[in-house]
């Protein structure tokens, strides 16, 4: 019986070292096989396993090359850092990226996941950690955040681009369209008058195409920015109105306006913006329609929370019409329904992704429909709020500044000689008294000496800019002198205008100067709205 006993128990251990031996030789298997580096360290930190993984990863050919070596000696300085961090007092286990270095010196890039194994209070505990190779990863992340940073420049290299042509490219357009106003003023006999407003014509056709292309690039870069003001609903459908009127006279197409009574008569938004995409739609139910008519309607419909307005317009025509298939095309830059289009009717293509961008940045949208052959339906929305009682741009409570309008002695800051000549000879037909400052030290100096109702600022000047000198201009102490200043500039957007006002401004024109608009500035400036 006892021997039946001794064999099956010694057959029941063979049986159970061999099921370890397979389970051992399995898990090493596992171990010499994962494409994961392993290693295992002592409470001392020197290394007691390294799996094959772990050698080729760091360039040994045998264990017995790293085999009881301290692990830091395997990791740039990070792995001291790190192991001090991983104390064997704590139940620890950690994951961070650090440095690995092997066997010829070269270091590379590895995650490492690290933790402690504690074992009963007689056995020491042990570190086990796994090694992944993040080279690669880490490499593509220094190449993405490299072309993130370089497309970063190129942008801001971008906006500065822009900002120099929107100047570059307005000044010039400053001298021909101021002058060919006041030639226009002045000029006798039909020939020369024809003459001078043809070549009004096309100045101001090739600024709005200037415009349009400094406008897209704008949207286009995110450059592009928006301003709240009160805004005059009639007036402004009005003054869209009458930009294309002349052109619709001659078509004899009639243009009716019809503003929902309910509409509040003054709101907030940004009334250049939504001048613009009005007039854009105009322009073009003006060039597209031969016969017929156009409509243009608006109305308010308020929010649930009547905290705000959806103002929405409609400009509806009976010209040409857009094949459907177009109807999505056109509102991309550069697209017209018909490339012979250009030759026929003029035009660039970017009103319509202008009016889309400028829509969806004033929280709204633009909408088309259109039967070939039988007019388009352009429909847009935007949001506005209701203009407060005391938010009020329209000069009640105004402050009288100045009572002899008609003789102001006017400092005109201004490098470029055509602006100088072009300010000056509306001023002076105006009946006002100009010194010319060729730079903003001379016209400190000039401003020093003699007191001006009104400085004429130009902002971009050699040595010292319109912004700096409008600074020092008002703090001159002790003096009297507090002039009327007006910034003028190639550089129109919204936060120039307010730059400039920040710098100490009363008010902005944007270049090309024309004698109208100036006239209007000057007479605006009688009137101030005080401080609320
Ligand atoms: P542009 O008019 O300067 O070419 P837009 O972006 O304003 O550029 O318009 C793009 C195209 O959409 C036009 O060329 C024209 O083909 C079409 N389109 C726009 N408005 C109308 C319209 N009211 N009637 C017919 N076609 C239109």
């Amino acid at each position: 019986m006892a021997d039946t006993n001794g064999t099956e128990e010694y057959s029941q251990l063979r049986t159970a070292f061999s099921t370890m031996e397979n389970e051992l030789a399995v898990r090493d298997a596992i171990l010499r096989n994962t494409s994961e580096a392993l290693a295992v360290s002592d409470s001392d930190g020197v290394l007691t396993y390294v799996n094959p993984a772990f050698l080729s990863m760091w360039g040994y050919n045998d264990a017995s090359e790293v085999l009881g070596r301290k692990a830091e000696n395997f990791m740039w300085s990070e792995i001291q850092q790190a192991s001090g961090a991983c104390s064997f007092r704590d139940n620890c286990s950690m994951r961070r990226e650090m440095q690995g270095c092997r066997k010829n010196g070269s270091a590379f890039d590895v995650q490492m996941a690290v933790s402690l194994v504690k074992r009963d209070a007689q056995q020491s505990p042990f570190m086990v950690a796994s090694f992944r190779d993040i080279t690669k990863q880490k490499a593509l992340e220094k190449s993405l955040y490299k072309s993130k940073n370089d497309a970063e420049l190129a942008n801001t290299a971008k906006s500065i681009f822009l900002a120099n042509m929107s100047h570059e490219l307005r000044t010039p357009m400053n001298g021909i369209i101021g002058f060919t106003s006041l030639l226009l003023e002045s000029v006798v006999g039909d020939e020369s008058k024809t003459y001078a407003s043809m070549i009004q014509t096309s100045a101001n056709s090739l600024l709005s195409v200037i415009n349009n292309i400094l406008d897209i690039s704008k949207i286009e870069s995110g450059k592009m920015d928006v301003s709240s003001s009160t805004c005059h609903v009639q007036e402004l459908l009005q003054h869209a109105v009458n930009t294309v009127r002349f052109q619709a006279d001659q078509k004899n197409v009639p243009i009716y306006v019809h503003l929902d009574p309910d509409t509040p008569r003054r709101l907030v938004t940004d009334s250049d913006r939504l001048s613009q995409i009005l007039i854009n739609l105009l322009n073009n139910a003006v060039k597209f329609t031969d016969e017929g008519e156009i409509n243009v309607s608006c109305r308010a419909e308020q929010s649930l929370e009547k905290l705000c307005y959806q103002l929405h317009f409609v400009v509806e025509d009976t010209g040409i019409g857009i094949p459907s298939e177009k109807l999505e095309q056109i509102m991309q830059p550069f697209q017209q329904v018909d490339v012979s289009y250009t030759r026929k009717y003029g035009g660039s293509g970017l009103g319509l992704p202008i009016s889309n961008a400028l829509c969806e940045m004033l929280g709204g949208k633009l909408t088309v429909e259109s039967v070939p052959g039988r007019g388009s339906r352009f429909s847009f929305f935007v949001t506005v709020y209701r203009a407060g009682a005391n938010r009020i741009a329209s000069y009640s409570g105004v402050t009288r500044l100045n009572s002899s309008f008609h003789s102001l002695h006017v400092l005109v800051a201004e490098d470029d000689l055509s602006n100088q000549l072009v300010v000056e000879a509306i001023l002076t037909r105006e009946g006002h008294s100009v010194d010319i400052a060729k730079d903003g030290l001379q016209a400190l100096d000039m401003f020093r000496k003699k007191s001006y109702d009104v400085v004429l600022m130009d902002i971009q000047m050699p040595g010292i800019n319109g912004l700096d000198a409008t600074r020092q201009i008002r703090h001159i102490t002790g003096s009297e002198k507090t002039p009327w200043i007006i910034g003028f500039s190639a550089h129109t957007s919204e936060s120039d205008r307010e730059h400039c006002m920040s710098c100490g401004m009363n008010d902005f024109i944007p270049k090309p100067v024309r004698p109208a608009v100036l006239r209007e500035h000057l007479h605006s400036m009688h009137y101030v709205v005080p401080e609320q």
